[in-house]
This record gives structure tokens, C-alpha cells and sequence, in this order.
């Protein structure tokens, strides 16, 4: 292999490592995207797929973190993965949903709004197949807590730790930590035992409560400001007690991952009921 080859691969398996600033890990993404297949209609499920491009196989689990892979390709995107807050423990979409420039409706929840939007609308001008890897992104990052997280610590992101004995920051704990650790712990490493585990506390602990998480009454929009204002106030049980240079053991952990492991389930759910309505009959699946 030519220097410049090994250099390039390299680079690639460097880039691939660097941990995403803003956005559940890969494992939370592919979890939410794979619960929210489960409760797909058949209606929806066939207008998925006729979106999904060819490199997904048919799996919308499979595009559910292509929107991290283009935040320096769409520069304009990267303020779309979160809605910060002052640290109140509240989301107010007037107030917080802008990006650093004071440009409204650029944060998680317009995103998730404007996706939805697009995908209803066949006469759109947008590409659909991209607007559904946005939206089945976005959903999941609006319930992961720290991307309703404080605006002075970039939801977490400053607040350097350990996690364990290795170095990380409390909005990575959030994203990945938590996660890759359960997965060590109590499934083996396999990702899929993980899922079928909170697909079975859907139908079986979080039955009574799962109809309530998919209830949206919203007719012209989605009910993603709800689903922030839910991790804001989760954000602010997981900054309490948090310093700088704090060491996260078992007993945040305990704390967190049935947090974790509920939000995953209520991102998949909520996924599934939103891609449902946009697909059930009117509008865009006529046009394909
Ligand atoms: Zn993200
Ligand atoms: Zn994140």
C-alpha cells in the first residue's frame, strides 16, 4: 500500500472515531430507527422503502445516522440537532428554537416540523429520500435529553468528565456512554438483544403509557415541541449534581440508563406514528 493510500485510509478511520458533537451515537439512532420499524403500517413501511436509497438494503435503521455524516457537507445543518435552553428546565419554541444567529425555527424541533412538512407535501421541491434520513434522525435526537441541554455548555458538551476511567463529557454520556456500557454489561455487546429488550418493556411495562407517548392532536404540525419539553426537564435531572472533572460511575449509571432505554422507545414510537400519518394515504404515497 502506497504512503498516500495508508494516509487516506487513515484519515477516513480517524474521521469515522471522532466522536459527533451533537447527536445520540450511532447505536441510538439505529435503536430508535429499528423500534420505530416494529410500528410501521404496511402503508408507511412501503412508502419508507420507496424512499430509502439503494445503500440502505431496504432498512430505514440503516439511514438514521446519515445526517451526522453530512454536518461539513451541510454546514447549514449542524445548528438542526438540538434545541438548547437557558437551563430552566423548560423549552419554549419562541424563545430557543433559533441557531446562534437568532434565525428562527433553526433547531431540532422546526427541523422535525419542516421534514414532516415536506414529506406531506408530494408537490414539494425538497428531495424526499433526504428529508426522511433528516426527519428519522432528528426524531431521535429531539429525546435524547442533553440536546435540550444548556445553552452556556453546549448541552453538556464543555462539561469534561470521566466516565468510568475514560475521558469523556457529560452530553457524550448521554449520547453513547451509557449505551455502549449496557450493551457490555447485559447484552453481550450484541445491539440487537438490546432492542428486542426495550421492544419487550414497550409491550409489556410501557404498554399503558405507549399509546399516550404517539397521542399528537396537532393537525398542521408534529408534536416534537412536547417531545422537547420532556428532555429539558430530563436534562436538568442529568446535570444535577454534575461538576467538571467529576468521575460517573455505577450509581449515575443506574440512574440514567432506564432514562436512556425509555427515550429510545418513546423516539422509536413516536417515529413510527409520525412516518404513519405521513404516508397514510394522502399526499405522497399516491405520488411515488
Ligand atoms: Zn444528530
Ligand atoms: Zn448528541
Amino acid at each position: 500500500m502506497g504512503l498516500l493510500m495508508l494516509l487516506h485510509v487513515l484519515l477516513v478511520a480517524s474521521a469515522a472515531r471522532a466522536p459527533a458533537a451533537h447527536a445520540w451515537g450511532k447505536e441510538g439512532h439505529y435503536m430508535t430507527c429499528k423500534i420505530a420499524d416494529g410500528f410501521l403500517t404496511s402503508e408507511a413501511l412501503t412508502g419508507v422503502k420507496a424512499l430509502l436509497p439503494s445503500w440502505a438494503n431496504g432498512e430505514l435503521a440503516e439511514v438514521c445516522s446519515w445526517a451526522d455524516s453530512q454536518r461539513f457537507r451541510y454546514r447549514w445543518s449542524s445548528p438542526l440537532h438540538f434545541a438548547d435552553t437557558p437551563g430552566d428546565c423548560k423549552f419554549s419554541y419562541a424563545r430557543d428554537c433559533h441557531d446562534t444567529k437568532g434565525n428562527k425555527d433553526v433547531c431540532v424541533v422546526g427541523a422535525i416540523n419542516n421534514y414532516t412538512a415536506i414529506l406531506e407535501d408530494p408537490s414539494s421541491p425538497f428531495d424526499p429520500t433526504e428529508s426522511l434520513m433528516f426527519l428519522a434522525h432528528f426524531v431521535g435526537d429531539v429525546h435524547q435529553p442533553l440536546h435540550c441541554g444548556h445553552v452556556d455548555d453546549l448541552g453538556g458538551n464543555t462539561i469534561k468528565l470521566r466516565w468510568y476511567r475514560r475521558k469523556s463529557n457529560l452530553h457524550h454520556v448521554w449520547d453513547s456512554d451509557v449505551i455502549t456500557q449496557a450493551m457490555k454489561d447485559f447484552f453481550d455487546k450484541d445491539q440487537d438483544a438490546m432492542i428486542e429488550s426495550i421492544q419487550r418493556n414497550i409491550t409489556d411495562d410501557w404498554s399503558s403509557e405507549e399509546k399516550q407517548w404517539e397521542t399528537c392532536r396537532s393537525k398542521t404540525t408534529t408534536c416534537a415541541e412536547k417531545y422537547a419539553q420532556e428532555s429539558a426537564v430530563l436534562a436538568c435531572d442529568a446535570y444535577e449534581g454534575v461538576e467538571q472533572e467529576d468521575t460517573l460511575g455505577d450509581e449515575y449509571y443506574f440512574k440514567a440508563l432506564p432514562v436512556v432505554q425509555k427515550r429510545l422507545a418513546q423516539g422509536g414510537v413516536r417515529l413510527a406514528a409520525i412516518l404513519n400519518r405521513i404516508f397514510s394515504g394522502n399526499g405522497r404515497l399516491q405520488s411515488i
